[in-house]
């Protein structure tokens, strides 16, 4: 049965993440929304305040070798009554599950292209994700001050490679070295560079009755204006027309052209955010979905940090809520475990720092500092017994042996293994025979990383030796035949953190060899952690 519904008083939200890959221009747009949201006050400011931070604590040393961002794991700023949530992936190359998952607490997304590069690797990746759970995207295709692919190829490449309808909102008058201003094709404005030397966006714009305006003629070279004439006309023919519908259902993506470094298009992206990305959405849970105007509190854990703090081993859990005001203090139940967790110093995840958190709503992220009883996964709630589904684990794509240099150290490694496979950065696995664990990532950086975090934080030297398995599936279907399965295949049979049968194959070839031998069996991919 559905709790109670009341609409909470509190500001609309947008809780929303960045995804691109590295260099597109996701921390110098990161940074121009806080500075248009005022939640910093001068350029460069989220870079220097992760420096600062990294010579000052420990912790972020290693993140320093890392070179994974979790300074700035959320941030958020708020602008004409709306509260935006900002959610990090971190940008590395590399990434991993924590990437994924990050991507479920989030009710849209932006996509920041790099217009001389076009979609890449890690953008169709993330994109990937998002569609799994058809988190509407907005596109922004950054750096036209430089030279870049054209709007059309850029437009068709979206369309193409992530089977997208495309509507263009703006359109660059000239790129590189011939730009000369955005026009924005939803409100008829010309947003202009100011005129010196650097070229920025300073809140120049000029309102237009249309393409047509006469007035269009004293503001933009000859050849400017008949090129963007001529282009924008085609593009609004060629193109989807903009359908609130179709966006929030992920079939269509607006596209905004700008540029961060020089604030171009800025002020559009917040506007469109703001006007057009949904509000929480309605979660799936089981038994039923959990709708964000309920009044009671329920949320999930997406994502935990260890070790904020070498001296205290003190842990991170954010919590995505779902539904319900949240206030300070208030006892929440873990569910499956029969805990209850007092929430005394919740925190909020402001750009400029982190505060106490007084009361949250429904799309906002808290941090809940604990000692290990959180994990990523858990549902909380004031009392139902509900769980949040969708999280998945992914079925890692490399998988090591790990050799302890010192067998003293046993006991040090299983904790050690076991909180890093709790933030869920890798997985663990217990051969059925043999002592040795094995380790499970999707990305080989996150072997790097492992290593480095063992040593710093846990003072374990270790290192990993190739293992005879390349891939690794969970094991579904009823019991009795599972149970014949795992007699057949001991050898190559292990158990996760949680006792869930694992097999381990060679290669993709034996995995699908094996899947046809055994066609009562499922072999997952995914495990949905609850
Ligand atoms: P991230 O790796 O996606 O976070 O990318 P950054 O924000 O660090 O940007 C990568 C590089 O591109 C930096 O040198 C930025 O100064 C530069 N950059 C970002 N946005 C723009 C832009 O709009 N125009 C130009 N010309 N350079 C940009």
């Amino acid at each position: 049965m559905a709790s109670p519904t009341s609409s909470p008083k509190s500001s609309p939200r947008r809780t929303f993440a960045i995804i691109s890959h590295p260099d597109a221009g996701k921390t110098t747009l990161t940074e121009k929304l806080l500075l248009f949201g005022g939640a910093i006050h001068a350029a460069g400011e989220v870079r220097a305040r992760g420096q600062a931070r990294r010579a000052r604590s420990d912790w972020m040393k290693i993140e320093q070798q890392r070179g994974i961002s979790v300074t700035s794991s959320v941030m958020t700023f708020e602008r004409q009554g709306i509260t935006f949530n900002l959610l990090d992936t971190p940008g590395h190359e590399d990434f991993s599950e924590d990437t994924y998952r990050t991507l479920t607490a989030v009710d849209s997304a932006v996509m920041v292209i790099d217009a001389a590069r076009g979609i890449e690797a890690q953008t169709l990746k993330l994109f990937e994700v998002c569609r799994l759970r058809n988190v509407p995207i907005i596109t922004f295709v950054n750096k036209v001050d430089r030279e870049g692919l054209g709007g059309f190829a850029l437009l068709d490449e979206i369309a193409d490679k992530l089977a997208l309808d495309v509507c263009p909102m703006s359109w660059p008058a000239g790129m590189g070295g011939e730009f000369e201003g955005i026009y924005d094709l939803a409100r008829d404005r010309l947003h202009m560079p100011a005129d010196d030397a650097t070229g920025a966006y300073e809140g120049r714009q000029e309102p237009v009755s249309g393409l047509d305006d006469a007035k269009l003629e004293g503001l933009l070279s000859e050849q400017a204006l008949a090129k963007l004439r001529d282009e924008a006309e085609l593009a609004q023919g060629g193109y989807a027309s903009f359908d609130l519908e179709a966006y929030r259902a992920g079939d269509l993506t607006p596209v905004y052209f700008g540029s961060a470094l020089k604030d171009f298009g800025v002020e559009q992206l917040i506007e469109a955010l703001a006007e057009h990305a949904p509000p929480p959405r309605a979660q799936p849970a089981e038994p039923r979905e959990v709708k964000p105007d309920e009044t009671a509190v329920s949320g999930f854990i997406f994502k935990v940090q260890a070790n904020m703090n070498p001296q205290h081993r003190d842990r991170i859990a954010f919590m995505r809520l779902c539904a319900g005001r949240f206030r300070r203090g208030m006892k929440l139940s873990q569910i499956g475990t029969g805990k209850t967790i007092a929430v005394h110093s919740p925190l909020l995840f402001m750009a400029r720092d982190r505060e106490l958190a007084d009361e949250a709503y429904p799309g906002d992220i808290i941090g809940i500092p604990n000692h290990g009883t959180l994990r990523v996964g858990d549902t909380l709630t004031e009392g139902e017994e509900l769980r949040f589904t969708g999280l998945p684990n992914f079925a890692p794509e490399i998988l090591r042996r790990v050799r302890l240099a010192d067998p003293t150290k046993t006991k040090q490694l299983r904790n050690a293994l076991n909180d890093m496979a709790e933030e869920g950065i890798m997985q663990v696995f217990h051969p059925s025979i043999g002592s040795q664990w094995i380790v499970g990532v999707v990305g080989q950086l996150q072997l790097e990383v492992l290593i480095s975090r063992l040593q710093a934080e846990y003072k374990v030297d270790a290192g990993f030796e190739p293992s005879p398995w390349d891939t690794a599936r969970w094991v579904m279907g009823e019991a009795k035949v599972i149970e014949g399965f795992l007699a057949d295949h001991r050898s190559a049979m292990a158990e996760d953190r949680d006792g869930a049968p694992v097999f381990m194959a060679k290669d993709l070839w034996e995995l699908s060899y094996v899947q046809q031998r055994n066609p009562d069996v499922r072999f997952a991919a995914t495990k949905d952690r609850r």
